[in-house]
């Protein structure tokens, strides 16, 4: 396992969603060490001084894949003080701290999946989809939901990775309908993301492996409905967001 490495970064880039959801990507200006997909890093506003303790963080999923070896990307929602503060202070050219790699939501390649994603949660999955390759032999389904359709960062990013693996089968749910202004795909449910929608879509869903990812009220409805349905505990693996 890498050892973890705390790392000065530059924000390159920030991208604003609406409804206080963004995506910053981060040059980091040294050496990243070695992640894997579905890792996640803690990333501090104040400044690192080797000497002393590492400053008040939050942890965030490396959205970004690890073969980029120049940039880091996180998406993140603003939900309390530190996210507030993100929202206020981050800006092109200010200086953070990261300290990466951590977690163990990593996903085991030799077996059908079904990946539930809950807004920006899907980036436990961007790495894993963006590294994708056609010949991948396993069944995976996501389910990627968000509360309306320009919530869904990373749509275009799985709809490229389905265009071209066979096996990748991406549903969309939005929460609200689609303002008269906003085009969407016909392909986007309107509608809450549920275990019984996964039920209803996934052939022989008792034989899947699940990771879900989201919000905690999300997982843990989640996790409880697929233990209802027979699944063992095994077989359901959680990015637990607390
Ligand atoms: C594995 C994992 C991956 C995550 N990935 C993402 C992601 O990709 N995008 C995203 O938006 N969110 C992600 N989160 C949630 C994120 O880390 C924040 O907890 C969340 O955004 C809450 O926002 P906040 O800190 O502003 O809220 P706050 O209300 O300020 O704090 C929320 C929680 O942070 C902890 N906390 C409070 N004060 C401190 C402190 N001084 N030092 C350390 N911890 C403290 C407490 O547990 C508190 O309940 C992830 C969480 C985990 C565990």
């Amino acid at each position: 396992m890498a050892t973890v490495q705390k790392i000065r970064c530059q924000v390159e880039r920030i991208t604003d969603y609406g409804g206080h959801v963004y995506t910053v990507d981060l040059h980091p200006i040294e050496r990243l060490p070695r992640f894997r997909p579905g890792q996640f890093l803690h990333l501090a506003l104040d400044p690192y001084d080797a000497s002393t303790f590492w400053p008040e963080s939050r942890v965030f999923s490396i959205a970004s894949s690890p073969i980029q070896r120049d940039h880091l990307q996180i998406a993140y929602a603003v939900q309390g003080r530190f996210t507030a503060r993100m929202e206020q202070e981050l800006a092109v050219g200010k200086r953070v701290w990261v300290k990466l790699p951590y977690g163990q939501f990593v996903i085991e390649d030799a077996r059908d999946i079904v990946l539930v994603a809950g807004g920006t949660g899907v980036t436990a999955f961007t790495a894993f989809i963006a590294g994708l390759t056609p010949g991948y032999g396993n069944d995976i389904h996501l389910f990627y939901g968000a509360r309306n359709p320009k919530l869904l960062i990373y749509q275009e990013l799985v709809r490229k990775r389905a265009d071209t693996i066979p096996h990748f089968h991406p549903r969309y749910y939005v929460e609200q309908s689609p303002g008269s202004d906003d085009l969407i795909s016909p392909d986007i449910q309107v509608g809450r993301l549920s275990i019984a929608t996964v039920w209803e879509n996934v052939p022989a869903p008792s034989q899947k492996h699940f990771y879900l990812s989201g919000p905690p009220p999300m997982l843990k409805a989640f996790s409880h409905d697929l233990r209802e349905r027979g699944i063992s505990p095994e077989a359901i693996r959680i990015d637990a967001w607390e």
